[in-house]
This record gives C-alpha cells, structure tokens and sequence, in this order.
C-alpha cells in the first residue's frame, strides 16, 4: 500500500494484540479465577488496558495517520484508515483528567448501586448518577456533535445512529407493540408448567453442544463453558469462547442464552481473517452483534420449523419432564409473552419496551429535561404505561441494570436496534432462500448461515451499521419488518 499505511497496521494490530490478552484473562477471571486470584487479575488488566490506551493515543499513530492520508488507499485500507482515524480522534479529544474521572466515579457508583439495589434506597445512587451524566455530558462536548449530546454517546456504541433516528424508529414500534401486548393479555394462557420441572445440567450441556454444532458453530474454533452472567469473547475468529448458566427448573434458561451467544459466536468466527487485528476485520457495531444473537435465538430458535426439527432430541434428553408434551406445546411455550418488570427476563413482545423507556429517560438526563432525581417516579411512570406493570420497589425498577452505574449511557437502543436489524435481515434472507423454513425444519441451518456469512460477516466495518442494513436489505432500517414479524408469530401462538 504504502509506508505510513503499513506502519498504521503494524501499530492498529500491536494495540489489538494486548486486547485480546487481555480478553483471555478477562475470559479466565469469569469462568476459572479462583477467588483469591481475583486482586491479582485486576491489576493484570488494568496494566494491560493502560498499555493498550497509550498505544492507541501515541503520537507515533497520530503521524501515521497523517501520512497514510496522502497515499492512495483503497477497499479495506480505505475502510482501515478511516475507522483507525476516527477511533484515535475520539479518543484523543477527551482528556485524559476526564477519562480518570470518569473511571474513578464508575468504580464508586457501582459500589453505591449495588448498595442501593439491596437496600432498595435510590438517594443513595442519586448523587453518583448526578455526578455521571454531568461527566457524560462533558464528555459529548468534548467529542462533539451535531444534534444533541446523546449523539456523541450513542455514536461510541452504534456508530452513524442518532437520537432522532432511534426516537423515529421508536415511534414506529411503540404503538403497534403496545397494542399486541394487550391482544396478548386478552387470550387464554399457554400451558408453560413444564418449562419449569427438572433439567439436569449435563442433558443441558450436551443439547447446547448439539444445537451449537447445528448453527455451525465450529469447535475447532471455540468452545464453551459456565460463567455467573453468560457473555462471548474472541481473540481471534479462530478462538471464540462463548459461556453459559445452567438453571436445572427452567429450561429457557440455558437453551436459547447458548443460541443467543452462539449467534454472537458465529459472527466473530464469520469475520475477515486476513483483516484480523485491523477494523476491516472486526464487528460493525453492538447493534449490528446483537442483531446476530437475536437473529439465532428468536427468529430461529423460537420458530415453529425448528421446534419441528430439534423436539425428538430435546425430549430424547428429558424423557421425564417432556413426558406428556407435544412439539407444538413446546413451540407455544417458549414463545411464551407476559409483562415483567425487568428487562433481561422480558419476550420479544415486550423486551423493545423495556428499552424505549431507558433510552427516554438517558436522552432526557443528557438534555437536563429529566433530573436523576426525578428517574424513579419517571421510571414507574413508563412502565406502567407502556408494559402493563408499575415496580413497586426502586430496585425493580429504575436500579435494576447495570449501565448507568458504568457510566454506560446510550447503550441501550443498541439492543432493540439488534432485534430490529436481525427481522429486517431475515426478511431479505427469506428473499434469498425461498424454501428457508422448510430447510429448518429439515435441521438446515447451513444456507441461512452461508448468507449471512457472505451479506454481513466477510465485510467486516466496511460498511456503518445503517449503510451496512441498506446494501444488504434494500431499505434504511425499518420497524415494520419487526412489528410485522411479531404480530404474524404471535397470532399463531396465541390465536389471536
Ligand atoms: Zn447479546
């Protein structure tokens, strides 16, 4: 290509290498760290993210860049320049008293979260998330933005995706989602007693290897094991590790929280090697990853053609408490949809709702609309209007994730995004692949999996998410294709 270009991927892949050690210890400290160990770890990876950090901002990069800029780059170089100047200018715009503040103020307001969650007393996360949004705020305008601060934020986590956008998108759903949720609280209950008898956990582990193997998950290239909070991580697309929690009463658990990180799986094992360690060889977005695990887990994992396909070896495994258990119960149950008042245990129907109630209140944080004072009763609010329940304690409600105790603000449309893109996507597979349910329901996941490979995985970040879900489906993101999807599914479920 050129020197400066060449010098920029010597040093893009040097800062990916530390990365991914420090992924491997990130993986060992969630599944075999002996608890002693754990003090250790931390400052193993602290050393190592200091390292990554200072290599990422040297000036080294910096005139790299610059010279890279005055070669004729093309295809993945274009793509690698672009994305390696963007990362290093946001990165290099914040200072660095900001970053140690912000760092500093996390580790603090996560020991004051989950204070305040045990104790279920939110003045004593107030004044953290008071301090948070303030930091964030700086943050934005450190970065900068043409809209509004959310922007800056939301653009570290779904790059090319703004607040008005999420906010169109939202508009479509909301309505239509909120009124399949009452249809569905009007129609007889599904039998789902079953879901809950005994799933021993080695029956589990050998189901999840076998649907796994069904993706196309390949062991010559990852493997999985069991962690507290199931999770995916890749050191290279050869080495992707994936993680599981067995529930021994629910069956739901493990099952599809395997399909979801497999599907997260098999976009890392999907990427680019010969792009490895430069941004041509990596994920586009969170929302573009998560539109793969929904893609998985929901579309096909809680379709009716799979359950055709998969229920003989489920109840080959557990003979006891499938005993009086037909495919179609099977199907019904797992699509099972009730309002909840957390988040991670919502259905498809209501999951998106979940979300749009945080991403209105984040957004409404950064603009100094809502004051974290005012977030609880905000909270019980919104969820009263949109998901048909009202926490009666803070901890159910406005304290219950993680996020924001992380400083993560603008993370969370990323998710409804996910399960937006994922139906958009399948829609244009379908297009694809006309027979594609009778081939599920053959146990033919292979087609499905080589079109994804091909429209989205072999391109790395050539593409920006919303770019990305145009050239492979024809149209900007669209709602409908979701809402569509899950008012057909859901009338079949229910009969409705
Ligand atoms: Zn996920």
């Amino acid at each position: 290509m050129g020197k400066h270009y060449d010098e920029l991927i010597r040093l893009s892949r040097e800062v990916s290498d530390y990365s991914s050690i420090g992924a491997v210890l990130s993986w060992d400290q969630e599944t075999y760290l002996p608890p002693r160990g754990a003090r250790a770890r931390g400052r193993h990876l602290g050393q190592l993210s200091a390292l990554a950090h200072r290599l990422a901002t040297a000036p080294e990069v910096g005139a790299a860049i610059r010279g890279a800029e005055g070669e004729k780059l093309e295809g993945a170089a274009a793509v690698n320049l672009r994305e390696i100047r963007r990362s290093y200018e946001r990165q290099t715009r914040i200072p660095t008293e900001l970053v140690r503040e912000l760092t500093e103020t996390s580790v603090a307001a996560r020991q004051a979260w989950k204070e305040a969650r045990a104790k279920d007393e939110f003045p004593i996360f107030a004044p953290f998330l008071e301090k948070l949004v303030a930091l964030r705020r700086r943050y934005a305008e450190a970065i900068g933005f043409d809209g509004e601060p959310y922007d800056a934020l939301l653009d570290g986590y779904e790059q090319g995706m703004t607040a008005a956008e999420v906010s169109r998108i939202f508009d479509g759903l909301r309505p239509r989602l909120v009124a399949l949720a009452a249809k569905i609280r009007g129609a007889r209950p599904l039998r789902t007693d079953f879901l809950h008898r005994s799933f021993p956990a080695p029956g589990q582990a050998r189901l999840g290897r076998r649907v796994l193997e069904l993706m196309g998950f390949d062991f010559q290239a990852g493997r999985f094991d069991v962690s507290a909070h199931p999770f995916c991580t890749s050191f290279s697309p050869d080495d992707v590790r994936l993680t599981v929690r067995y529930d021994e009463s629910f069956f739901n658990a493990a099952f599809f929280g395997l399909m979801h990180e497999g599907g997260h799986g098999l976009y890392e094992q999907g990427l680019p090697s010969a792009h490895e360690g430069t941004p041509a060889g990596e994920a586009v977005s969170l929302g573009i990853h998560e539109s793969q695990s929904r893609l998985w887990e929901n579309q096909v994992g809680r379709s009716r053609a799979f359950w055709r396909h998969f229920f003989p070896f489920v109840r080959e495994e557990f003979p006891d408490a499938l005993r009086d258990v037909t495919e179609e119960e099977m199907w019904r149950a797992v699509n099972e949809a009730k309002p909840s008042l957390i988040r991670v245990e919502a259905d498809e129907v209501y999951y998106n709702l979940h979300i749009m109630l945080r991403f209105e209140i984040e957004r409404g944080l950064l603009l100094g609309t809502v004051r974290p004072a005012d977030t609880p009763a905000l909270w019980k609010e919104r969820m009263e209007q949109y998901v048909g329940v009202r926490p009666d304690t803070d901890a159910d409600g406005v304290l219950q994730d993680i996020h924001w105790s992380g400083g993560m603000i603008g993370y969370f449309p990323t998710y409804s995004l996910g399960n937006l893109y994922a139906a958009q996507f399948l829609a244009a597979a379908r297009k694809a692949i006309p027979d594609l349910d009778e081939r599920i329901g053959r146990g033919d996941l292979r087609g499905l999996l080589a079109w994804l490979r091909t429209n989205i995985h072999a391109h790395g970040m050539t593409w920006r998410a919303p770019e990305l879900v145009e050239k492979v489906t024809g149209e900007a993101p669209n709602p409908d294709y979701l809402v569509s999807y899950l008012e057909r599914k859901y009338a079949e479920v229910y009969g409705i």
